[in-house]
Protein backbone atom coordinates (compact mmCIF):
# COMPACT_ATOMS: atom_id res chain seq x y z
CA UNK A 1 0.00 0.00 0.00
CA UNK A 2 1.55 3.24 -1.26
CA UNK A 3 1.34 6.49 0.75
CA UNK A 4 1.74 9.80 -0.59
CA UNK A 5 5.37 10.49 -0.06
CA UNK A 6 5.97 7.08 -2.49
CA UNK A 7 4.26 8.97 -5.80
CA UNK A 8 7.72 10.75 -6.13
CA UNK A 9 9.54 7.34 -6.76
CA UNK A 10 6.73 5.47 -8.82
CA UNK A 11 5.39 8.27 -10.77
CA UNK A 12 8.58 8.75 -13.14
CA UNK A 13 8.13 5.31 -13.99
CA UNK A 14 4.82 6.09 -15.62
CA UNK A 15 5.63 9.27 -17.00
CA UNK A 16 8.57 8.09 -18.62
CA UNK A 17 6.31 5.29 -20.40
CA UNK A 18 3.58 7.87 -21.21
CA UNK A 19 6.45 9.79 -23.01
CA UNK A 20 7.66 6.92 -25.05
CA UNK A 21 3.84 5.80 -25.72
CA UNK A 22 3.11 9.17 -27.28
CA UNK A 23 6.12 9.68 -29.18
CA UNK A 24 5.95 6.18 -30.39
CA UNK A 25 2.23 6.01 -30.93
CA UNK A 26 2.35 5.28 -34.75
CA UNK A 27 4.26 2.07 -34.30
CA UNK A 28 1.33 0.17 -32.74
CA UNK A 29 -1.58 -1.44 -34.84
CA UNK A 30 -4.58 1.72 -34.80
CA UNK A 31 -7.31 -1.02 -34.62
CA UNK A 32 -6.35 -4.00 -31.66
CA UNK A 33 -5.96 -6.95 -33.47
CA UNK A 34 -6.97 -9.68 -30.26
CA UNK A 35 -9.98 -12.10 -30.47
CA UNK A 36 -12.63 -12.34 -28.03
CA UNK A 37 -11.72 -13.61 -24.94
CA UNK A 38 -8.11 -13.48 -25.31
CA UNK A 39 -7.23 -10.78 -22.75
CA UNK A 40 -9.52 -11.85 -20.33
CA UNK A 41 -7.78 -15.17 -20.67
CA UNK A 42 -4.25 -13.15 -19.17
CA UNK A 43 -6.46 -11.41 -15.78
CA UNK A 44 -7.14 -13.92 -13.30
CA UNK A 45 -10.45 -15.36 -12.31
CA UNK A 46 -9.85 -14.15 -8.23
CA UNK A 47 -8.78 -10.93 -7.14
CA UNK A 48 -5.49 -11.59 -5.23
CA UNK A 49 -5.37 -11.71 -1.52
CA UNK A 50 -2.32 -10.03 -1.07
CA UNK A 51 -1.18 -6.58 -2.64
CA UNK A 52 0.93 -6.31 -5.77
CA UNK A 53 3.59 -3.30 -6.71
CA UNK A 54 2.04 -1.06 -9.05
CA UNK A 55 5.82 -1.12 -11.01
CA UNK A 56 4.70 -5.39 -12.00
CA UNK A 57 1.15 -3.69 -12.49
CA UNK A 58 2.62 -1.62 -14.79
CA UNK A 59 4.62 -4.05 -16.41
CA UNK A 60 1.62 -6.59 -16.84
CA UNK A 61 -0.28 -3.46 -17.95
CA UNK A 62 1.97 -3.29 -20.79
CA UNK A 63 2.56 -7.30 -21.69
CA UNK A 64 -1.73 -8.15 -21.22
CA UNK A 65 -3.48 -5.28 -21.60
CA UNK A 66 -1.94 -2.85 -23.99
CA UNK A 67 -2.38 -5.21 -27.22
CA UNK A 68 -6.21 -5.15 -26.52
CA UNK A 69 -6.37 -1.42 -26.87
CA UNK A 70 -7.34 0.38 -29.85
CA UNK A 71 -5.29 3.57 -30.38
CA UNK A 72 -7.60 6.64 -30.22
CA UNK A 73 -4.66 9.18 -30.75
CA UNK A 74 -2.96 7.25 -33.15
CA UNK A 75 -3.13 9.62 -36.45
CA UNK A 76 -3.86 6.95 -38.72
CA UNK A 77 -7.12 7.33 -36.51
CA UNK A 78 -10.31 7.59 -38.83
CA UNK A 79 -12.90 5.86 -37.57
CA UNK A 80 -16.11 7.17 -35.74
CA UNK A 81 -15.39 10.26 -34.99
CA UNK A 82 -12.24 11.25 -33.19
CA UNK A 83 -12.21 11.09 -29.13
CA UNK A 84 -8.81 13.32 -29.66
CA UNK A 85 -6.84 14.50 -26.90
CA UNK A 86 -3.44 16.75 -26.18
CA UNK A 87 -0.76 17.28 -23.84
CA UNK A 88 -2.33 20.44 -23.04
CA UNK A 89 -5.52 18.39 -21.67
CA UNK A 90 -3.55 15.44 -20.06
CA UNK A 91 -1.32 17.33 -18.43
CA UNK A 92 -5.22 18.73 -16.91
CA UNK A 93 -6.42 15.55 -16.42
CA UNK A 94 -3.28 15.01 -14.33
CA UNK A 95 -4.54 17.42 -11.97
CA UNK A 96 -8.12 16.51 -12.00
CA UNK A 97 -6.92 13.12 -11.00
CA UNK A 98 -4.87 14.53 -8.07
CA UNK A 99 -7.21 16.40 -6.45
CA UNK A 100 -10.15 13.65 -6.70
CA UNK A 101 -12.59 16.05 -6.30
CA UNK A 102 -16.34 15.59 -6.52
CA UNK A 103 -17.62 19.40 -7.68
CA UNK A 104 -21.42 18.63 -7.16
CA UNK A 105 -22.39 21.91 -6.15
CA UNK A 106 -20.34 25.07 -5.34
CA UNK A 107 -20.12 24.49 -2.10
CA UNK A 108 -17.75 21.56 -2.75
CA UNK A 109 -15.30 23.45 -4.79
CA UNK A 110 -16.02 27.07 -5.47
CA UNK A 111 -13.10 27.03 -8.38
CA UNK A 112 -14.62 23.95 -10.25
CA UNK A 113 -18.06 25.60 -10.67
CA UNK A 114 -16.59 29.13 -11.59
CA UNK A 115 -13.89 28.12 -14.03
CA UNK A 116 -16.68 25.78 -15.12
CA UNK A 117 -19.13 28.98 -15.56
CA UNK A 118 -16.08 30.83 -17.83
CA UNK A 119 -14.95 28.07 -19.57
CA UNK A 120 -18.61 27.83 -21.06
CA UNK A 121 -18.73 31.50 -21.57
CA UNK A 122 -15.00 31.39 -23.61
CA UNK A 123 -16.94 28.67 -25.53
CA UNK A 124 -19.96 30.16 -26.98
CA UNK A 125 -17.83 32.90 -28.07
CA UNK A 126 -15.33 30.95 -29.84
CA UNK A 127 -18.52 29.03 -31.76
CA UNK A 128 -20.45 32.53 -32.22
CA UNK A 129 -23.31 31.59 -29.80
CA UNK A 130 -25.76 33.66 -28.93
CA UNK A 131 -25.21 34.85 -25.02
CA UNK A 132 -26.92 31.66 -23.09
CA UNK A 133 -25.72 29.87 -20.33
CA UNK A 134 -23.61 26.42 -20.43
CA UNK A 135 -22.86 23.66 -18.44
CA UNK A 136 -20.15 20.40 -18.97
CA UNK A 137 -22.08 17.02 -19.13
CA UNK A 138 -20.44 13.91 -20.00
CA UNK A 139 -21.56 13.02 -23.23
CA UNK A 140 -23.97 14.41 -25.66
CA UNK A 141 -26.16 11.48 -25.66
CA UNK A 142 -26.67 12.75 -21.80
CA UNK A 143 -27.42 16.39 -22.90
CA UNK A 144 -29.79 15.26 -25.36
CA UNK A 145 -31.14 13.46 -22.65
CA UNK A 146 -31.45 16.71 -20.59
CA UNK A 147 -32.81 18.76 -23.61
CA UNK A 148 -35.64 16.27 -24.25
CA UNK A 149 -36.58 16.04 -20.96
CA UNK A 150 -37.18 20.03 -20.53
CA UNK A 151 -39.10 19.78 -23.82
CA UNK A 152 -41.28 17.17 -22.29
CA UNK A 153 -42.34 19.08 -18.99
CA UNK A 154 -42.66 22.07 -21.43
CA UNK A 155 -45.06 20.30 -23.89
CA UNK A 156 -46.97 18.94 -20.61
CA UNK A 157 -46.70 22.25 -18.58
CA UNK A 158 -44.50 21.11 -16.43
CA UNK A 159 -47.62 17.83 -14.89
CA UNK A 160 -45.13 14.62 -16.21
CA UNK A 161 -42.19 15.35 -13.36
CA UNK A 162 -44.83 15.45 -11.05
CA UNK A 163 -47.37 12.43 -12.56
CA UNK A 164 -46.05 10.81 -15.04
CA UNK A 165 -46.86 10.91 -18.74
CA UNK A 166 -51.00 11.40 -19.90
CA UNK A 167 -50.19 12.75 -23.40
CA UNK A 168 -49.04 11.23 -26.49
CA UNK A 169 -45.50 13.73 -27.23
CA UNK A 170 -44.17 13.31 -30.55
CA UNK A 171 -40.40 13.96 -31.44
CA UNK A 172 -39.19 14.97 -34.60
CA UNK A 173 -35.11 14.75 -36.22
CA UNK A 174 -34.05 13.41 -39.18
CA UNK A 175 -33.32 9.91 -40.66
CA UNK A 176 -29.55 10.74 -40.88
CA UNK A 177 -29.59 11.66 -36.87
CA UNK A 178 -27.54 10.03 -34.46
CA UNK A 179 -29.01 6.80 -32.38
CA UNK A 180 -28.92 8.86 -29.23
CA UNK A 181 -31.97 10.83 -30.41
CA UNK A 182 -34.08 7.55 -30.02
CA UNK A 183 -32.25 6.06 -27.10
CA UNK A 184 -33.14 9.45 -24.99
CA UNK A 185 -36.79 9.35 -26.39
CA UNK A 186 -37.12 5.98 -24.78
CA UNK A 187 -34.97 6.61 -21.66
CA UNK A 188 -37.20 9.85 -21.18
CA UNK A 189 -40.58 7.95 -21.22
CA UNK A 190 -42.08 9.27 -24.31
CA UNK A 191 -41.86 5.98 -25.92
CA UNK A 192 -40.01 5.19 -29.11
CA UNK A 193 -43.06 4.64 -31.17
CA UNK A 194 -43.47 8.45 -30.65
CA UNK A 195 -39.93 9.34 -32.59
CA UNK A 196 -40.39 10.37 -35.42
CA UNK A 197 -37.99 10.19 -38.61
CA UNK A 198 -37.89 12.90 -41.14
CA UNK A 199 -37.22 12.02 -44.66
CA UNK A 200 -34.31 13.80 -45.94
CA UNK A 201 -32.80 15.40 -49.17
CA UNK A 202 -30.30 14.36 -51.50
CA UNK A 203 -27.83 16.14 -49.64
CA UNK A 204 -28.53 14.04 -46.52
CA UNK A 205 -30.23 16.92 -44.51
CA UNK A 206 -33.34 17.09 -42.98
CA UNK A 207 -36.72 18.14 -45.47
CA UNK A 208 -37.98 20.58 -43.21
CA UNK A 209 -40.95 20.43 -45.80
CA UNK A 210 -41.92 17.37 -44.81
CA UNK A 211 -41.17 18.08 -41.24
CA UNK A 212 -43.69 20.33 -41.59
CA UNK A 213 -46.32 18.45 -42.65
CA UNK A 214 -45.37 15.22 -40.20
CA UNK A 215 -46.09 17.70 -37.41
CA UNK A 216 -49.66 18.83 -39.27
CA UNK A 217 -50.56 15.58 -39.59
CA UNK A 218 -49.88 14.28 -35.63
CA UNK A 219 -51.76 17.33 -34.35
CA UNK A 220 -55.07 16.25 -36.50
CA UNK A 221 -54.48 12.81 -34.59
CA UNK A 222 -54.23 14.31 -31.21
CA UNK A 223 -50.93 14.25 -30.52
CA UNK A 224 -48.76 16.80 -29.00
CA UNK A 225 -45.29 17.75 -31.20
CA UNK A 226 -42.59 18.32 -28.03
CA UNK A 227 -39.61 18.60 -29.49
CA UNK A 228 -37.23 18.75 -32.86
CA UNK A 229 -33.45 17.57 -33.14
CA UNK A 230 -31.88 19.71 -35.69
CA UNK A 231 -28.09 18.18 -36.38
CA UNK A 232 -25.21 19.89 -37.49
CA UNK A 233 -22.98 17.23 -39.03
CA UNK A 234 -24.51 14.21 -39.17
CA UNK A 235 -22.54 10.92 -38.42
CA UNK A 236 -23.09 9.32 -41.97
CA UNK A 237 -21.77 11.80 -43.83
CA UNK A 238 -21.87 15.33 -41.95
CA UNK A 239 -24.97 16.76 -43.20
CA UNK A 240 -25.78 19.98 -42.59
CA UNK A 241 -29.92 20.26 -41.45
CA UNK A 242 -31.25 23.74 -41.74
CA UNK A 243 -31.28 25.26 -38.70
CA UNK A 244 -32.89 28.48 -40.22
CA UNK A 245 -35.95 26.59 -41.26
CA UNK A 246 -36.58 24.50 -38.46
CA UNK A 247 -36.71 27.24 -35.61
CA UNK A 248 -39.09 28.60 -38.22
CA UNK A 249 -41.76 25.36 -37.64
CA UNK A 250 -40.49 25.24 -34.08
CA UNK A 251 -41.86 28.69 -33.38
CA UNK A 252 -45.22 28.37 -35.70
CA UNK A 253 -46.33 25.37 -33.56
CA UNK A 254 -44.75 26.62 -30.13
CA UNK A 255 -42.24 23.28 -30.15
CA UNK A 256 -39.13 22.75 -28.50
CA UNK A 257 -35.51 23.62 -30.86
CA UNK A 258 -32.68 21.01 -29.88
CA UNK A 259 -29.39 21.30 -31.93
CA UNK A 260 -27.37 18.41 -31.96
CA UNK A 261 -24.07 19.63 -33.07
CA UNK A 262 -22.04 16.80 -31.24
CA UNK A 263 -19.46 16.65 -33.67
CA UNK A 264 -19.16 19.46 -35.87
CA UNK A 265 -19.86 21.76 -33.74
CA UNK A 266 -15.88 22.49 -33.06
CA UNK A 267 -15.74 24.02 -36.12
CA UNK A 268 -17.81 26.64 -35.76
CA UNK A 269 -14.70 28.19 -34.07
CA UNK A 270 -14.25 29.44 -37.70
CA UNK A 271 -16.36 32.47 -39.04
CA UNK A 272 -16.78 30.61 -42.60
CA UNK A 273 -18.78 28.07 -40.61
CA UNK A 274 -21.12 30.29 -38.99
CA UNK A 275 -23.92 30.24 -41.53
CA UNK A 276 -25.09 26.72 -39.95
CA UNK A 277 -26.46 28.30 -36.84
CA UNK A 278 -28.20 30.95 -38.27
CA UNK A 279 -31.51 31.13 -36.47
CA UNK A 280 -29.86 29.57 -33.19
CA UNK A 281 -31.23 32.62 -30.96
CA UNK A 282 -35.19 31.08 -31.65
CA UNK A 283 -33.68 27.59 -30.68
CA UNK A 284 -33.39 26.04 -26.97
CA UNK A 285 -30.36 24.32 -26.27
CA UNK A 286 -27.37 23.43 -28.19
CA UNK A 287 -24.88 20.39 -27.79
CA UNK A 288 -21.11 19.85 -28.87
CA UNK A 289 -18.85 18.00 -27.87
CA UNK A 290 -14.83 19.34 -26.81
CA UNK A 291 -13.90 15.77 -26.91
CA UNK A 292 -14.46 14.57 -30.18
CA UNK A 293 -12.59 17.87 -32.78
CA UNK A 294 -11.21 20.39 -29.94
CA UNK A 295 -8.33 18.23 -28.41
CA UNK A 296 -9.97 17.91 -24.95
CA UNK A 297 -10.15 14.03 -23.21
CA UNK A 298 -12.96 12.33 -23.40
CA UNK A 299 -15.29 13.03 -21.06
CA UNK A 300 -16.41 16.88 -21.94
CA UNK A 301 -19.77 17.56 -23.38
CA UNK A 302 -20.65 21.46 -23.69
CA UNK A 303 -24.77 22.09 -23.27
CA UNK A 304 -25.74 25.74 -23.51
CA UNK A 305 -29.22 26.28 -23.00
CA UNK A 306 -31.18 30.00 -24.10
CA UNK A 307 -33.32 29.36 -20.58
CA UNK A 308 -31.86 28.16 -17.59
CA UNK A 309 -34.58 28.95 -15.18
CA UNK A 310 -36.86 26.38 -17.27
CA UNK A 311 -33.24 23.83 -16.98
CA UNK A 312 -33.43 24.52 -12.90
CA UNK A 313 -37.53 23.71 -12.46
CA UNK A 314 -37.06 20.69 -14.52
CA UNK A 315 -33.76 19.36 -12.50
CA UNK A 316 -33.57 21.03 -9.11
CA UNK A 317 -34.07 19.02 -6.43
CA UNK A 318 -33.47 20.20 -2.42
CA UNK A 319 -32.91 17.85 0.10
CA UNK A 320 -31.99 19.01 3.50
CA UNK A 321 -28.03 17.71 3.35
CA UNK A 322 -27.38 19.58 -0.03
CA UNK A 323 -29.07 23.27 1.55
CA UNK A 324 -26.10 25.82 1.86
CA UNK A 325 -25.96 29.60 2.38
CA UNK A 326 -24.52 30.01 -0.95
CA UNK A 327 -27.50 29.20 -3.12
CA UNK A 328 -29.35 31.38 -5.05
CA UNK A 329 -26.08 33.18 -5.74
CA UNK A 330 -23.49 31.30 -7.52
CA UNK A 331 -24.59 28.14 -9.74
CA UNK A 332 -25.11 24.44 -8.26
CA UNK A 333 -24.29 22.22 -11.34
CA UNK A 334 -25.79 19.40 -10.10
CA UNK A 335 -29.26 20.86 -11.20
CA UNK A 336 -28.44 21.47 -14.07
CA UNK A 337 -28.76 17.65 -15.50
CA UNK A 338 -28.99 14.21 -14.22
CA UNK A 339 -26.08 12.54 -11.96
CA UNK A 340 -25.44 14.48 -8.52
CA UNK A 341 -21.61 13.90 -8.62
CA UNK A 342 -19.57 15.77 -11.47
CA UNK A 343 -15.97 14.77 -11.84
CA UNK A 344 -13.79 18.71 -12.83
CA UNK A 345 -13.80 18.89 -16.42
CA UNK A 346 -13.78 22.52 -16.68
CA UNK A 347 -9.78 21.91 -15.47
CA UNK A 348 -8.59 20.19 -18.57
CA UNK A 349 -10.95 22.55 -20.78
CA UNK A 350 -9.10 25.36 -19.61
CA UNK A 351 -5.96 24.07 -20.29
CA UNK A 352 -6.14 23.90 -24.21
CA UNK A 353 -8.22 26.77 -24.68
CA UNK A 354 -5.99 28.79 -22.90
CA UNK A 355 -2.85 26.16 -23.85
CA UNK A 356 -3.78 26.72 -27.29
CA UNK A 357 -5.23 30.00 -27.98
CA UNK A 358 -7.74 30.48 -30.25
CA UNK A 359 -5.78 30.90 -33.48
CA UNK A 360 -4.09 27.93 -32.28
CA UNK A 361 -6.95 25.83 -32.68
CA UNK A 362 -8.58 27.24 -35.41
CA UNK A 363 -5.27 26.92 -37.47
CA UNK A 364 -5.50 23.06 -36.65
CA UNK A 365 -8.91 22.71 -37.95
CA UNK A 366 -8.39 24.43 -41.06
CA UNK A 367 -5.82 22.39 -41.82
CA UNK A 368 -7.82 19.16 -41.20
CA UNK A 369 -10.78 20.50 -43.67
CA UNK A 370 -7.78 21.58 -46.31
CA UNK A 371 -6.16 17.82 -46.07
CA UNK A 372 -9.34 16.52 -46.42
CA UNK A 373 -10.14 18.21 -49.75
CA UNK A 374 -6.64 17.60 -51.08
CA UNK A 375 -7.42 13.85 -50.12
CA UNK A 376 -10.78 14.30 -52.57
CA UNK A 377 -8.29 15.94 -55.45
CA UNK A 378 -5.98 12.53 -54.83
CA UNK A 379 -8.76 10.07 -55.22
CA UNK A 380 -10.23 11.85 -58.42
CA UNK A 381 -8.13 9.35 -60.46
CA UNK A 382 -8.39 5.99 -58.58
CA UNK A 383 -10.29 3.48 -60.89
CA UNK A 384 -13.92 2.47 -59.75
CA UNK A 385 -14.19 5.51 -57.51
CA UNK A 386 -17.28 6.91 -56.54
CA UNK A 387 -17.82 9.87 -54.27
CA UNK A 388 -21.07 9.43 -52.25
CA UNK A 389 -21.00 12.98 -51.30
CA UNK A 390 -17.88 16.02 -51.37
CA UNK A 391 -16.54 19.09 -49.62
CA UNK A 392 -18.00 18.35 -46.09
CA UNK A 393 -15.32 19.29 -43.54
CA UNK A 394 -12.84 16.84 -42.56
CA UNK A 395 -14.33 13.99 -44.26
CA UNK A 396 -13.94 11.69 -47.35
CA UNK A 397 -16.81 10.06 -48.06
CA UNK A 398 -16.56 6.99 -51.20
CA UNK A 399 -17.55 3.77 -52.14
CA UNK A 400 -16.19 1.24 -54.95
CA UNK A 401 -17.89 1.34 -58.29
CA UNK A 402 -17.34 -1.69 -60.26
CA UNK A 403 -20.03 -1.71 -62.80
CA UNK A 404 -21.82 -4.95 -61.19
CA UNK A 405 -24.28 -3.81 -59.43
CA UNK A 406 -24.74 -2.62 -56.05
CA UNK A 407 -24.60 -5.56 -53.74
CA UNK A 408 -21.08 -6.84 -55.49
CA UNK A 409 -20.63 -2.85 -55.19
CA UNK A 410 -21.38 -2.95 -51.29
CA UNK A 411 -19.27 -6.30 -51.21
CA UNK A 412 -16.28 -5.01 -52.31
CA UNK A 413 -16.35 -2.12 -50.53
CA UNK A 414 -16.74 -3.76 -46.96
CA UNK A 415 -13.34 -5.91 -48.30
CA UNK A 416 -11.69 -3.22 -48.48
CA UNK A 417 -12.26 -1.24 -44.87
CA UNK A 418 -11.75 -4.93 -43.61
CA UNK A 419 -8.67 -5.32 -45.72
CA UNK A 420 -7.32 -1.64 -44.38
CA UNK A 421 -8.11 -2.22 -40.60
CA UNK A 422 -6.41 -5.85 -41.00
CA UNK A 423 -3.32 -4.42 -41.28
CA UNK A 424 -3.50 -2.47 -37.79
CA UNK A 425 -1.83 0.74 -39.98
CA UNK A 426 -5.04 2.73 -40.34
CA UNK A 427 -8.50 2.59 -39.38
CA UNK A 428 -11.72 3.13 -40.70
CA UNK A 429 -15.25 2.36 -40.44
CA UNK A 430 -18.33 2.35 -43.06
CA UNK A 431 -21.96 3.26 -42.92
CA UNK A 432 -24.97 2.33 -45.27
CA UNK A 433 -26.64 5.49 -47.11
CA UNK A 434 -29.66 4.89 -49.33
CA UNK A 435 -28.74 1.05 -48.85
CA UNK A 436 -25.19 1.67 -50.27
CA UNK A 437 -22.00 0.77 -47.76
CA UNK A 438 -19.86 4.02 -47.70
CA UNK A 439 -16.22 4.24 -46.50
CA UNK A 440 -15.83 7.14 -44.16
CA UNK A 441 -12.49 8.42 -43.43
CA UNK A 442 -12.37 11.56 -40.88
CA UNK A 443 -8.83 12.99 -40.57
CA UNK A 444 -8.76 14.61 -37.41
CA UNK A 445 -5.93 13.14 -34.86
CA UNK A 446 -4.53 16.23 -32.79
CA UNK A 447 -0.63 15.09 -34.26
CA UNK A 448 -1.61 14.13 -37.65
CA UNK A 449 0.38 15.24 -40.07
CA UNK A 450 0.07 15.08 -43.80
CA UNK A 451 2.81 12.55 -44.19
CA UNK A 452 0.51 10.54 -42.56
CA UNK A 453 -2.32 10.98 -44.74
CA UNK A 454 0.14 9.89 -47.71
CA UNK A 455 0.46 6.80 -45.43
CA UNK A 456 -2.67 5.68 -45.47
CA UNK A 457 -3.74 6.37 -48.94
CA UNK A 458 -0.98 4.07 -50.10
CA UNK A 459 -2.85 1.62 -47.51
CA UNK A 460 -5.92 2.11 -48.93
CA UNK A 461 -4.65 2.12 -52.89
CA UNK A 462 -3.17 -1.30 -52.05
CA UNK A 463 -6.52 -2.69 -50.89
CA UNK A 464 -8.38 -1.45 -53.28
CA UNK A 465 -6.24 -2.29 -56.30
CA UNK A 466 -6.92 -6.31 -55.33
CA UNK A 467 -10.35 -5.34 -57.09
CA UNK A 468 -9.56 -3.63 -59.96
C1 LIG B 1 -20.93 11.56 -31.37
C2 LIG B 1 -22.27 12.06 -31.55
C3 LIG B 1 -23.25 11.86 -30.58
C4 LIG B 1 -23.00 11.08 -29.33
O1 LIG B 1 -21.99 11.62 -28.56
P1 LIG B 1 -21.63 11.05 -27.10
O2 LIG B 1 -20.92 12.19 -26.48
O3 LIG B 1 -20.76 9.86 -27.31
O4 LIG B 1 -22.89 10.70 -26.43
C5 LIG B 1 -24.50 12.42 -30.79
N1 LIG B 1 -24.78 13.11 -31.91
C6 LIG B 1 -23.87 13.31 -32.88
C7 LIG B 1 -24.24 14.11 -34.09
C8 LIG B 1 -22.59 12.80 -32.73
O5 LIG B 1 -21.66 13.03 -33.67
Amino acid sequence: MLKPKDFQEYAPHFMAWIEEYLKNIRSFPVKSQVRPGEIKALISEEMPLEGTDPLRLLEQFKSDVLPGMTHWNHPNFHAYFPANQSVESLLGEFLTAALGAQCMIWDTSPSAAELEERMMQWLGQALGLPKWEGVIQDTASSATLVALICAREKGTGFSSNEYGLSQRLKVYASEQTHSSIEKGVGIAGLGRKNYVKVPTKPDHSMDVQALEQLIKQDLAEGSTPCAVVVTIGTTGTLAIDSLKEAVEVCKKYDIWCHVDAAYSGSALILEENRGWIEGIEEADSFVFNPHKWLFTHFDCSAYFVKDVDHLLKCFEILPEYLKTKSRGEVNDYRDWGIPLGRRFRALKLWFVLAGYGLQNLQDKLRKHVRWARKVEEVLEDWPNLEFVVKGRQNGVFIGYNSGRGLEEDNRITLSIKDGVNETGKAYIIHTKINGRVVLRVIFGQTYLEYSDIEYFLDVLRHEWEKYD
